[in-house]
């Protein structure tokens, strides 16, 4: 079962800094500066830990008193693995084991994620996808990593653009900001309910202490090969 942090670790997915200035830190897609990154690519590659995964996001939605049976739908931005393959996998697993809970149909979209350096959008090849979603259809956003909310409100919007209702949580995997709830639009709060929480220190280049030690940051899905020799 993958359920707690040394999992991550041992995955090969939650990569953390040593403190020497030798070794490379890392450059998120925000442009922040970390001491650790995440991406759920190794886990990605296991239909077993993802199938481990979703069930332990329905026990944590079930424990939390969320209503499970209202669940139509499962929606989110798909999760690029290792191979820099996008993956629907997590978000069809979750569908799939609120089926087996509901006995009723659950079902699932998503679409491909760009980021750009100060914005986000979903790419519009892939966004008629999104139209899957019927009117009415209560939609839970599925996602990899919960950082400051930005992907969570741009699933949000979509659900609302293609008619469907945002059920007030989501499940992530990982949540690295110290938040349990996000605010979207002033109206919505949805709670986020992660199989791990762990707080990620990051730091603008100018105050980043990594780099006033003389190192270098990366970026992980770009540098693979610094990324290899020293992760
Ligand atoms: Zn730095």
């Amino acid at each position: 079962m993958m359920n707690n942090f040394e999992q991550f670790r041992k995955s090969g997915d939650y990569l953390v800094h040593s403190g020497s200035s030798r070794q490379p830190h890392f450059r998120l897609t925000s442009g922040l500066h970390s001491n650790a990154y995440f991406n759920a690519s190794c886990l990605l590659n296991s239909d077993f830990e993802i199938r481990s995964a979703a069930k332990d996001l329905l026990k944590i939605l079930r424990n939390s008193g969320v209503n499970i049976q209202k669940i139509d739908r499962t929606v989110g931005p798909r999760i690029r693995n290792k191979s820099g393959v996008y993956s629907t996998r997590l978000i069809e697993s979750m569908a799939l084991e609120i089926e087996k809970e509901t006995k009723r149909p659950c079902h699932w979209t998503s679409a491909v994620k760009v980021v750009e350096s100060d914005t986000s959008y979903f790419s519009p090849g892939n966004s008629s996808k999104l139209s899957g979603i019927h009117n009415l259809e209560n939609c839970l956003i599925v996602d990899d990593v919960f950082t400051s909310g930005k992907s969570i409100a741009l699933t949000a919007e979509m659900i609302e653009l293609y008619g469907g209702r945002v059920v007030p949580c989501a499940v992530t995997l990982l949540n690295r900001s110290s938040e349990k709830k996000f605010l979207w639009k002033n109206k919505l709060d949805i709670t986020i309910h992660s199989i791990m929480s762990i707080k990620m220190e990051t730091w603008t280049e100018d105050e980043c202490p990594l780099c006033k030690k003389g190192g270098i940051a990366i970026c992980p899905r770009e540098d693979t090969d610094k990324l290899a020799v020293w992760y």
